[in-house]
């Protein structure tokens, strides 16, 4: 064990490449990227706008970092003869085949504007030791992208983590009970049951970790506006309607109603009960929750049907609102 952690070990910090922007920051491809997000903001956009903005004219989207460097990538053909490549390869080696995206994440030093040439280097600039997750056993791999201007100053950063991993191997679905005589089971093994793979954790950020934080001390919070009053979900850095910073959590009844629903039957993921009813939920206060139902059959429900909240206890950390039917 302790090889595979120095030969892991050595790849951190190690450069995998250094990539230049083929066009220099333009308006026409900040208007494709805005038109493609819906993002409208016309300091992106509007020429005359940005111009007496704080920017004193158009700006690139931070958000965009990525798309100024990005090669061709039809021309890549199979793995890469770099650093992170022989990385992969030798984790291949040793059994960690699969491969998922986990999180990317940004920073930003300045806004990009037109005429800026970008440039990219990238380095290895983690390698975790060895975890369990509930896909499988595994090593995570963070590699740092750091974006230059021409003038080689930093311009942004990007973490982007990777989990390469032994997949779990499938279980077979249990036979119904009723096809298994009584004495056809093993003295001994009737209470042998796998422990249930933990629900996957919801995506957190800084705007929403209230929200979470809410449902663990059984309270459903939204955001609320303390300059316009409005509530608003789900969470955001400012208030959608005044555009107002000032936001704090507002606890809901927890009473509302079905908007929208669906019963997913397949694919069955372990973590989960089947037939598994997702509900869009109308709360009386107005925003809208995306929650399970749950104590209900599934075949039972009509949009309207009034609802009210209770919190599902996951896991020693994961408590989250669900909703049952209330009669009427
Ligand atoms: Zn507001």
């Amino acid at each position: 064990m302790a090889e595979v952690a120095d030969v892991l070990a050595s790849y951190v910090g190690r450069e995998v490449e250094v990539q230049h922007g083929p066009d220099t920051v333009n308006a026409a491809m900040i208007r494709h990227w805005c038109e493609a997000m819906g993002d409208e903001n016309p300091t992106y956009l509007d020429q005359s706008l940005a111009a007496a903005s704080v920017h004193g004219g158009i700006v690139a989207p931070p958000t965009m970092l990525q798309a100024w460097v990005m090669r061709n990538t039809s021309k890549d053909v199979g793995r890469q003869d770099n650093p992170f490549g022989h990385l992969l390869d030798y984790l291949d080696s040793i059994g960690f085949t699969s491969v998922v995206g986990t999180n990317s994440e940004q920073t930003y030093e300045r806004y990009l504007r037109p005429g800026d040439r970008v440039m990219m280097r990238t380095t290895i600039d983690d390698v975790s030791p060895e975890k369990t997750t509930g896909l499988g056993t595994g090593h995570f791999v963070t590699t740092l992208q750091s974006y230059f201007d021409a003038d080689d100053e930093l311009v942004g950063t990007m973490r982007f983590r990777i989990f390469k991993f032994r997949p779990t191997p499938k279980v077979a679905a249990p036979a119904p009970a009723a096809a298994i005589p009584a004495a056809a089971i093993p003295a001994g093994t009737e209470h042998a049951v796998t422990p249930r793979v933990k629900r996957p954790r919801p995506a957190t950020t800084e705007d929403g970790d209230f929200f979470f934080a809410g449902a663990k001390a059984k309270q459903l919070l939204v955001q609320g506006c303390d300059d316009c009053g409005s509530l608003q979900h789900p969470p955001h850095a400012a208030c959608r309607r005044c555009q107002s910073f000032n936001l704090v959590p507002k606890e809901m009844s927890g009473r509302g109603e079905i908007y929208s629903f669906v019963v997913t039957h397949y694919p069955q993921v372990p973590s989960f009960d089947y037939p598994l009813a997702v509900a869009l939920v109308q709360l009386d206060e107005g925003p809208r929750v995306v929650a399970n139902i749950v104590d209900a059959d599934p075949a039972t429900l009509v949009i309207g049907q009034r609802l009210e909240v209770t919190f599902i206890e996951h896991d020693d950390e994961l408590t989250l609102p669900a909703f049952r039917v209330v009669s009427v």
